[in-house]
Parts: structure tokens; C-alpha cells; sequence
């Protein structure tokens, strides 16, 4: 499979999506994108039974000078993916000479690989869509709170010290919450920046009002960039 071009829905920055991971996400979040794609064979097969390498991918040029998320739609640190296999990824990364982003809701787990990471030049990313834990939604991911403190473990604890201007936070699909409590928490992260958007693919979240979104807003420009996507506009209007 060829390196699959970004269409800059997340990070302008970020020139193409590469896919190794196959398997069910075992976060299992209601509104994962992977999901409306399941009507496709090809994604069905792909992104269906136990978390597992996909060999082929192995054998994709991943080019030079591109900045390539890892595991667009899966989540590639979660718990249940074996370690020889983000293993095997991460050293086949470090062939080429690229950046990387890595996005995922288990933080904690990349202090596990911190030899492999070292041969990368990569960021870092992790979702707070709220600060609460709806179960019907959130399933089997991990709590934001402790989303929250393993990013701020990893700027602290990994063994080089990892640079905050390398963190990012994505509060997509946002979620109703309580303002101090999420405010604390992506203060927690030491994000560079901030991504926040609303739900685009119809799944009945629980939403917070136009107006505390806006207060949200407000006081996280106090200590991050906050990018505010198109999406949003659905929940707070135009600007
Ligand atoms: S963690 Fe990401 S990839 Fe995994 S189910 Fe949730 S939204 Fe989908």
C-alpha cells in the first residue's frame, strides 16, 4: 500500500497517513471514524478481529522529509496492541527520514518504548474529548484524567526530557464537561497546542452548550494555542 496523502483534517502539517496496524481498535470508541468506513470490504477485513501487524505495509517507501501520522485509524499504544508488533513499526519508522506523529489515548505506554523512540524525530498527541467518562461512548479508554497525566509524565520522565513544543492535545469530538476540570486537565498535557472540534459524523454525543465552549475557549488561549476547527462552527456558530 502507498503512503496515503493527508487531507490536512487535523494538522496542516502532517503530509500523509500510513496504516500498519490492523485489527479492531481496542478502545472501541463509539464515534471512531473507522467505523462509517466498515461498509467497504477491504476496511472491514482490515480493521476487524485481534490487533495485528499488516506485513505488506512493511514494504511501503515512506519517502524522506514527509511528517507521517502512524496508525491513523487505530490506536497504536493502546494496552492490548502486542509489543513486538509497535516494535517492529517503530524500528521500520526509524528507516526513513521522516517526522512522525503519533496519536493515541494511552500515553502511558510510549514510556514503554523509549529505546525505539529515541532513533525518532516525532510528536506526540492524545484526545481529551472531556473530562468525564461517558461509558457508552468512551468504552474501554483510558480515563482523560489519567490521559492527562501520563502527557505530563512524558514532557517530565521521558530519559532525554521531551520538548512541550512537540505535544499536542485534540479535544475532538468534544463532549459535554465541567469547565475547571477539563480546563485543569489539558493544562495538565503541556500542550503546544490545542485542536478542538465537534462531532461530524452524526453519533449522538452528549454536547456541551455554544456558551461553555466559549468560556473553554477563553481559558485555554490563557495558557495554549487553541485551533478551532470548522466543525465547531455546528456547536458555537460562526466567528
Ligand atoms: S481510540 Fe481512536 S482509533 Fe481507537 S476506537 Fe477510539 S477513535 Fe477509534
Amino acid at each position: 500500500m502507498p503512503l496515503n496523502k493527508s487531507k490536512g483534517n487535523m494538522y496542516e502539517w502532517v503530509t500523509h497517513t500510513w496504516n500498519p496496524l490492523a485489527g479492531e481498535c481496542p478502545h472501541r470508541c463509539s464515534y471512531c471514524s473507522t467505523n462509517k468506513l466498515m461498509r467497504y470490504p477491504g476496511i472491514k477485513s482490515k480493521y476487524s478481529g485481534e490487533p495485528r501487524l499488516e506485513e505488506k505495509e512493511l514494504k511501503t517507501n515512506l519517502g524522506a522529509d514527509n511528517f507521517i501520522f502512524v496508525a491513523a485509524q487505530n490506536d497504536l499504544f493502546a494496552e492490548a496492541i502486542p509489543a513486538d508488533v509497535i516494535r517492529r513499526i517503530l524500528a521500520y519508522c526509524a528507516r526513513f527520514n521522516n517526522k512522525y506523529l503519533f496519536q493515541t489515548k494511552n500515553p502511558k505506554r510510549l514510556l514503554e518504548f523509549q529505546y525505539e523512540l529515541d532513533l525518532l524525530d516525532f510528536s506526540i498527541c492524545t484526545t481529551i474529548e472531556t473530562n468525564r467518562h461517558y461509558t457508552t461512548q468512551m468504552r474501554n479508554c483510558p480515563l482523560p484524567k489519567d490521559r492527562a497525566h501520563w502527557m505530563n509524565e512524558i514532557v517530565h520522565e521521558f530519559r532525554w526530557g521531551f520538548p512541550n513544543n512537540r505535544t499536542y492535545v485534540t479535544i475532538e469530538p468534544i463532549m459535554d464537561f465541567d469547565l475547571d476540570e477539563l480546563n485543569f486537565l489539558i493544562e495538565t498535557c503541556l500542550a503546544c497546542q490545542v485542536n478542538i472540534g465537534a462531532d461530524s459524523g452524526n453519533n449522538n454525543l452528549p454536547e456541551p452548550s455554544k456558551e461553555k465552549v466559549i468560556d473553554l475557549i477563553q481559558r485555554l488561549e490563557a495558557h495554549t494555542k487553541v485551533k478551532v476547527k470548522d466543525n465547531l462552527k455546528r456547536i458555537i456558530g460562526p466567528p
